[in-house]
């Protein structure tokens, strides 16, 4: 069974307390490999290593950062099979999702960041005669960088990158539910000649790895991906020490679809954002608001095509949906649907835990889901349920979608589908998210912000804005007579 280590100050290391938590297989229910259950201590070591090696790495040129950074990403490419079968394993997800998305991913942020970096600049602010001053931006010192469990490697290197590239040393902690391509990425890093402490990959539960680099002094900046709940804990810790947070949380997101839509692509596109990674992306939209005149069609035609969708073997490249990520997650999922039937639903088809034969018999797996008949405001339509799980419901005019659409605490994204540009445009300003995609879903450039308002989250992500939250301004004023 392989045994996973921490990377701390270049070298791939047990945890000081030598103990180690079990890693399952959801597509078989089954213990793979151990994941240091580390603690305060092995924090402790990780930001030492980060704090010894931020002065030469912080004055690194930018170039030779950057070629460092190149290289880790072509490793990653070099890589992909093997890093798209150990995502898939560890997580549950079709192999076929993780090496079209996920792991090319991974090498384009350390690509897009590496880069970035190198036009990255500052701005001065002319007094006329009177005086000039010059904004310096400096990297912050060691980050803390958190990231969740469903797209393990793509988040997971979407904070590293940013923080690396500006020149701070990172002390990070991936999902213990799916440390595995953080594992393989700290191989990666040494081969690639990452200075010695530069990247510290500390692996272990969040109440006590991520608990300990929130609360940790010397820690002063903290990139948190995760749930509402643990973003506020780490929030309750972290802002009395005055550090700068990056929450990047859950969501609730709205797919609106008038009548007036490009059906067919539209079709095709709510099959994915409703499904994609078992729904266990937090961008997914998970309330489908479909205009009264298209309801009926649309529901006919959707629960057709989801109920086609195979679940199965993540290997199985015929597979549309593998394994949700863990039994206790499966298990929130289906409560979720028995809530939805109490409160009113009607499950027009999925609805249930899929068995599998044979070696995948203990799988985590759930069909995928389509209920009607609930209220925009109760439960199932509030909170986030993160599977593959999604409602449908008609609507008459923009005032009522719109409500429906803002009704919940989260903020993160949401879908349109109209062929109306006015409309298009009139909507999107009023939705209250922090991303919008109309007529497309998961459309990406690396360089907008991404990021939600409301629960979903603090600040943005994304483009200059990562390089800005990484890097600390300064502003020199020069008086010239
Ligand atoms: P989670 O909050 O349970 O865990 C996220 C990370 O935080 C893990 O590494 C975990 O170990 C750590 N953690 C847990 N308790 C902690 C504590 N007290 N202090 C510090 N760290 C702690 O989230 P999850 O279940 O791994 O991920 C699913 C959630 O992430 C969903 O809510 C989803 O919407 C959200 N998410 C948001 C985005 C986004 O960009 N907004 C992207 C992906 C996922």
């Amino acid at each position: 069974m392989q045994t996973i280590k921490n990377y701390i100050n270049g070298e791939l290391l047990e945890p000081i307390g030598k103990t180690y938590i079990d890693n399952y297989n959801p597509s078989n229910g089954k213990v793979y490999s151990l994941i240091p259950d580390s603690d305060e201590r092995d924090v402790e070591l990780a930001t030492e290593a980060a704090l010894k090696a931020f002065p030469i790495w912080s004055i690194t040129p930018k170039g030779e950062r950057s070629r460092i950074l190149l290289k880790i990403a072509d490793l990653i490419t070099a890589n992909l099979d093997r890093l798209a079968i150990a995502e898939s394993i560890d997580n549950g997800k079709p192999i076929a999702l993780a090496k079209m998305i996920d792991i090319p991913r991974a090498a384009s942020n350390f690509h897009f960041y590496a880069t970035g970096i190198l036009h990255y600049s500052a701005n001065s602010h002319s007094m006329e005669d009177t005086a000039i001053n010059y904004t310096l931006r400096s990297p912050v010192g060691v980050a803390g960088c958190i990231s969740p469990w469903n797209l393990p490697l793509y988040l997971f290197t979407w904070k590293i990158a940013p923080a690396l590239a500006s020149g701070n040393c990172v002390v990070a902690k991936p999902s213990e539910i799916t440390p595995m391509t953080a594992y393989l990425l700290s191989e990666l890093c040494i081969e690639a000649g990452l200075p010695k402490g530069v990247l510290n990959i500390v692996h272990g539960y969040g109440h006590k790895v991520g608990a300990a680099i929130s609360a940790h002094p010397k820690i002063p900046l903290i990139s948190f991906t995760g749930g509402t709940k643990t973003g506020a804990e780490i929030a309750r810790v972290a802002a009395p020490m005055f550090k700068k947070l990056s929450l990047e949380l859950g969501g609730k997101n709205p797919n609106i679809i008038f009548a007036d839509c490009d059906y067919e692509h539209m079709l095709k596109t709510t099959l994915n954002s409703s499904f994609s990674n078992q729904g266990q992306i937090c961008l997914c939209g998970s309330r489908i608001f479909v205009e009264r005149s298209l309801y009926e069609k649309f529901k006919t035609d959707f629960v057709t095509l989801v109920k086609k969708m195979k679940v199965g073997n993540p290997a199985d490249k015929e597979s549309r949906l593998g394994a949700v990520v863990s039994k206790p997650h499966m298990e929130k999922v289906l409560s979720y649907i028995e809530l939805a039937k109490q409160e009113g639903g009607t499950v027009l088809c999925g609805g249930n835990q899929v068995k599998l034969d044979g070696e995948l018999a203990d799988g985590y797996y759930i069909a995928p889901t389509v209920i009607e008949g609930l209220t925009y405001n109760c439960r199932t339509n509030q909170e986030e349920i993160f599977g593959p799980v999604v409602t449908i419901m008609p609507f008459d005019n923009e005032e009522e979608v719109l409500m429906y659409a803002n009704s919940t605490q989260y903020g993160l994204a949401s879908i349109l589908w109209t062929e109306n540009l006015t409309r298009a445009h009139r909507i999107a300003n009023n939705l209250h998210t922090g991303i919008v995609w109309i007529n497309c879903w998961l459309l990406r450039d690396l360089r907008t912000p991404f990021g939600g308002v409301k629960s979903s989250g603090v600040g943005r992500e994304g483009g200059f804005e990562a390089f800005d939250f990484f890097t600390e301004p300064k502003n020199v004023c020069i008086k010239l007579k």
